[in-house]
């Protein structure tokens, strides 16, 4: 459906390669003659997971990045009035967490967010559904929920395209039905199942649609605990685990041993083991590292032209290292590389005591880069940055890290020490990290 008519206006839609949603356009007259006055953009991870929206309001752009699947909303991203919003559940609850603290989202019986508290269990706002998703208009519950986009059975509801967002498709809930077809079947003994663009087999009453192409009446068994397209629906454990995310091993990418011979530089070590005169060499925490762990920097490679794990290990050991000196390395396809052991102390920046090093492949320094050349990515306006991949997993991964460890702080490398690294372009995102780390 690329045309859309609804309360007098036309929208027009634009898909990708993938037929992801990837423009709305509100238009001044029809889909043939008129023009955008208003247009969101969006982008999409690999998997089809939103990562980006675009606002466009006839003269400016503002973004909001969605992270981490969607558990991170970042508003305004880069502007004036940046927010970041949190989600996540306990006990079958989801909550909320942004400028406004802590707020409860209660559902009902289809999941659909029908009610805002406060963390006193106050009131905040409330909202009725239509059975295909339109939001109820009546006396009694006359507020609509406006802290948060998730609404109609727990999916975020677009009220400004007047589009809710089912992950792998857009539905219409004025129209009933998706605005894309599924590219899947669910059923082919069922003879509605065969109009692709039919919601829930117009059973909207008993059954729901988590990933927007198989209908359910029970979302766990089709949202397990992880799963990023859905992210907060894990109604049956109590408390919701963010997954370890996947890393690719020393082994997997040929790692030397830490002090292999050979490769360390003889003279001038400047790391090697601790011990009594060497208090800051190589040395495997003593304690609990819940204990040890409370901070995160982030550092680029720059434009010493190495970018891939083992070259910077071998650079690293030949300057005298004991080991790679970061914890994680990400790639620019959001691959996350084990570097140092994390239960060793990092060699990246001043202090290394407690302090996760994660190191970002790319060089995010304004100017010409030789990084921007290696990768195809020679940007005129030098606004060469880390990519959305590389920070959706940087995202899980300290989100991961501050569960497990329980990390106090996350900064750029020019936080710390005298150095440029991780580069003006890179520093805004960390900015964003930072705020969900604390
Ligand atoms: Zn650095």
């Amino acid at each position: 459906m690329t045309c859309r008519y609804e309360d007098s206006v036309y929208w027009k839609q634009t898909y990708n390669a993938e037929n992801r949603l990837a423009m709305v356009e509100k238009l001044d007259g029809n889909c043939a003659a008129g023009s955008a006055v208003e247009s969101w953009t969006f982008s999409y991870d690999g998997n089809g997971v939103r990562l980006m929206e675009a606002y466009w309001d006839g003269s400016d752009t503002t973004t909001k990045l969605f992270l981490a699947g969607g558990a991170y909303e970042v508003g305004d991203f880069g502007g004036q009035s940046e927010s970041v919003k949190r989600y996540y559940s306990m006990a079958g609850v989801r909550m909320l967490r942004d400028e406004n603290g802590l707020q409860y989202l209660l559902t009902d019986h289809l999941g659909s967010v029908s009610a805002v508290l406060d963390s006193s269990e106050n009131l905040l706002s409330e909202q009725r559904y239509l059975p295909f998703g339109g939001v109820r208009e009546d006396s009694f519950v006359d507020d609509s929920i406006n802290e948060t986009d998730f609404g109609y059975t727990g999916q975020r509801n677009n009220t400004y395209i007047k589009l809710i967002d089912f992950n792998a498709r857009w539905y219409s809930p004025s129209l009933n039905r998706f605005v894309q077809p599924d590219t899947i079947i669910p059923d082919l003994t069922n003879p509605q199942a065969l109009n692709r663009y039919s919601y829930v087999v117009n059973n909207p009453i008993n059954l729901i649609d988590p990933t927007g192409h198989k209908f359910t009446t029970d979302d766990a068994s089709t949202c397990p605990p992880g799963d990023s397209k859905c992210w907060g629906w894990d109604k049956s454990s109590s408390i919701s685990k963010i997954d370890k995310p996947e890393i690719v091993s020393r082994e997997d990418w040929n790692a030397y041993e830490p002090g292999s011979t050979g490769l360390q530089a003889d003279t001038e070590k400047s790391e090697g083991l601790f011990g009594p005169d060497n208090e800051q060499g190589y040395m495997a925490y003593p304690g609990d590292l819940a204990d040890e762990l409370d901070q995160i920097t982030i550092h680029h490679v720059g434009d010493d032209q190495f970018y891939d794990p083992l070259s910077i290990q071998i650079r690293e050991m030949g300057g005298g290292f004991y080991d790679i000196g970061y914890h994680f390395i990400i790639g620019r396809d959001g691959t996350i590389y084990e570097g140092r052991d994390l239960g060793v102390r990092g060699y990246h920046a001043y202090p290394n005591s407690g302090n996760v090093g994660i190191l970002w492949l790319g060089d995010f320094v304004p100017g010409y880069d030789i990084s921007d050349k290696r990768y195809g990515q020679v940007d005129p306006d030098d606004n060469y940055g880390p990519t959305m991949p590389q920070i959706n997993a940087t995202m899980q991964l300290i989100i991961w890290l501050d569960q497990e460890y329980g990390i106090d702080d996350l900064v750029g490398h020019i936080e710390l020490n005298s150095t440029a690294c991780p580069g003006a372009n890179a520093m805004p995102y960390v900015h964003i990290l930072a705020e969900l780390v604390e």
